[in-house]
């Protein structure tokens, strides 16, 4: 299995960025992934946070828990680990001491490792959150997920996958070369990082002058899928994740508060629509093939015209269930008076909202984002064509936390490496720390 590891040893002057500006320069859509994962796997092999009731039963019956009990133990289990947010098996008083000690001999509550964690002057986190290793030589992947708090709710944006085969052109993930999809557990432990760390839990308070929702609702009450990639691709793990977040005697997050948002991978969203029934938000962008092709290039595999058929298709589209249009606005690329227009031409019969996402820069960046004016403008037409179209206020930008924006720690000091490998600086000692050796 190729690892991280492998990746810098195979070729230690690869230029992680390079290849995918090559790729994009050839004009593919997509990378291939470096990684695979078993599907389902429990992250470290030995954790139970994140698995699902099936996997919580598979565990179960490997320490020899007879059948008839599957039922109860799970349940308890399930209070344990996503009500009460146990970190420990002692504190399950309900189970028996006997089979408490089974269950810690053979397994842990570890959650995967916070490598960092920022706070912005806005109140907005960000957790560049380390995953247990799969393999021998794997030093464990990193994802970032950040926390958006607002007065009467609290949005985390999670991760799909270690960054992204789709190599948007304006999108900072879209140029990390490492890729691997996350398991549904890998997935599920960015919601329970979270809620650790803003004490989001029966018994704990957050941190010493947290920025939390102060309505008396749930510090994280809503899930985006909007953090590093393309959750359609992974869509099995995703949906089983949205199965445990969502689980009424566990993390109880309402589905309508769970929003997927897709660069328009068109033959999964009915599934997605069907089996996970929840909010979906489609990354538009453009209102012509040609210029999507450039900005959203999984655009040359299925069109716009398509991706709007499949929205009208989506299961339990209504006025009250609407799909979110998110539109980045690029100064001089796709915010004239004429874009606009096209916009609310394209999106009638609908149910849609529009959010407009000033285009969030970062190093190497080749746009500009849209003049503030133009962008009122943009939005009084959409707006005058009865769309309510929020410009989406870019939060947490001083700690690079905004959308688009997040690519892993790993990546970075890989491309660091790079540079210094090229000023023919001693790059083998970075490399070692690139990749937590
Ligand atoms: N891969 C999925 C979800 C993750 S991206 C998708 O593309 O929909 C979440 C949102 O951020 C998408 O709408 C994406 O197009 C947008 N985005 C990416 N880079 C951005 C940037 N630099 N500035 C503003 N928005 C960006
Ligand atoms: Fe991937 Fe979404 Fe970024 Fe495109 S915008 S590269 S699909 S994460």
């Amino acid at each position: 299995m190729a690892t991280v590891l492998d990746i810098a040893k195979r070729n230690p002057n690869a230029a992680p960025v390079a290849v995918s500006d090559a790729a994009r320069a050839a004009g593919f859509i997509e990378k291939t992934a470096e990684v695979t994962v078993a599907a389902g796997a429990a992250p470290g092999g030995a954790s139970l946070v994140g698995l699902t009731r099936d996997q919580l039963k598979d565990s179960l019956a490997a320490i020899g828990v007879p059948e008839r009990e599957f039922k109860m133990r799970v349940a308890q289990l399930w209070h344990w680990i996503y009500f009460r947010g146990a970190r420990d098996f002692s504190e399950m008083t309900n189970v028996g001491k006997e089979l408490r000690a089974k269950l810690a001999a053979a397994y842990t509550l570890a959650r995967p490792q916070v490598v960092s964690e920022q706070v912005s002057k806005d109140g907005t986190r960000k957790w560049l959150i380390r995953m247990p290793s799969t393999g021998p030589l794997d030093k464990g992947a990193e994802i970032e997920c950040v926390y958006i708090p607002e007065v009467d709710r609290g949005t985390l944006c999670v991760s799909s996958q270690v960054g992204c085969t789709l190599t948007c052109s304006f999108c900072h993930t879209g140029t990390q070369r490492l890729v691997r999809n996350l398991t549904s557990a890998e997935i599920v432990a960015q919601l329970i990082v979270a809620r650790d760390s803003i004490g989001d839990w029966p018994d704990a308070t957050p941190p010493e002058g947290a920025f939390v929702p102060t309505d008396g609702g749930r510090f994280v009450s809503n899930i985006v899928f909007m953090g590093m990639g393309e959750p359609l691709y992974n869509i099995g793990d995703v949906i089983a994740a949205i199965d445990v977040m969502s689980d009424g005697e566990g993390l109880t997050l309402s589905r309508r508060r769970i929003t997927v948002s897709t660069s328009g991978v068109v033959p999964q969203m009915e599934r997605l629509g069907a089996e996970a029934n929840t909010m979906l938000a489609i990354s538009l962008h453009a209102v012509r093939d040609e210029l999507r092709d450039e900005l959203v290039p999984i655009n040359r595999k299925y069109d716009i015209k398509q991706l709007l058929d499949a929205c009208r298709a989506y299961p339990g589209l209504s006025n009250a269930r609407r799909i979110t249009f998110e539109y980045v606005m690029l100064k001089g690329v796709n915010d004239s008076d004429a874009d606009a227009r096209e916009l609310v031409r394209l999106l009638k019969g609908i149910p849609a909202k529009i959010n407009l996402i000033p285009f969030n820069p970062w190093p190497g960046s080749k746009y500009e984002c849209s003049d503030w004016e133009r962008i009122e403008r943009f939005s009084e037409i959409v707006y005058r064509a009865g769309y309510a179209s929020p410009v989406r206020t870019p939060r947490g930008r001083d700690i690079l936390a905004a959308c688009g924006q997040l690519k892993s720690e790993t990546e970075k000091l890989r491309a660091r490496a790079r540079m210094m490998a090229e000023q023919g600086i001693g790059a083998e000692g970075v490399y070692a720390v690139g990749n937590g050796e």
